[in-house]
């Protein structure tokens, strides 16, 4: 993982979000307020936006005024959750290489520190309900020595089950659980948007 990684995903991933932009949207307005897809085009736009006052940068001070950007400059729950992500990706990041067991650790904690932020866990549809079970996934791809390109196959596969999963469920954080059971039968924007960008980033490191 480089800084020039970073830019480059962000702009892959601008891509994928919008041309998925009016199914999330409409996601958002089934059980929420209908800005998520508003939120995460401008989280996306403010990162390439830095690219060249961070293009030159250690990985951390990069990391670091992405997770201010971020956590100034997009409102709801997910500027703070991924706020927070990339706040947590930072201290994890070395100045030293950053290779493939590295990278995963740190988005491992990266989901942890949302887990402690947001006190979402698995089960009550959010974008934790896809962003655990994938970094579950990562722990065991870089404990196990399970090949990379393989592992990835597998992450792409449950975060599109686990997001999938979230339709049936009711939600008992965020907005959407003041519907109680009329959230039932709508799958959660924020696991679908989370399930995009993990499905675009496993991509690009497998054709890497
Ligand atoms: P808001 O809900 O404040 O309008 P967004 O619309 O940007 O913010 O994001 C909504 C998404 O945030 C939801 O679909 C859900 O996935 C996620 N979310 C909401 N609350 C939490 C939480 N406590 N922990 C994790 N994710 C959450
Ligand atoms: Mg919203």
């Amino acid at each position: 993982m480089s800084v020039n990684f970073l830019i480059s995903q962000a702009k892959i991933i601008q891509k994928v979000i919008d041309a998925n932009a009016s199914e999330i949207e409409k996601l958002d307005q089934n059980i929420g307020d209908g800005d998520h897809i508003f939120n995460v085009q401008r989280g996306l736009k403010l990162v390439v936006e830095l690219e060249s006052t961070i293009k030159d940068l250690p990985l951390s001070k990069a990391l670091n005024m992405i997770a201010m950007k971020v956590l100034s400059g997009i409102g709801g729950s997910s500027g703070a959750l991924f706020g927070t992500f990339f706040m947590s990706m930072a201290k994890t990041s070395n100045l030293e290489e950053v290779n493939f067991s590295k990278a995963c650790e740190m988005i491992i904690s990266g989901v942890n520190a949302m887990k402690d932020r947001g006190k979402a866990d698995v089960g009550e549809k959010t974008m934790m309900d896809v962003l655990i079970p994938v970094s579950q996934k990562l722990n065991e791809i870089k404990n196990e020595n399970i090949e990379k390109n393989q592992g990835l196959k597998e992450v792409i596969k449950i975060a599109e089950e686990r997001m999938l999963a979230t339709k049936d469920m009711l939600a008992t954080k965020g907005r959407a659980s003041f519907l109680g059971e009329r959230a039932k039968g709508h799958i959660d924007p924020g696991a679908r948007s989370s399930q995009l960008i993990i499905e675009t980033i496993c991509k690009s490191v497998i054709n890497e």
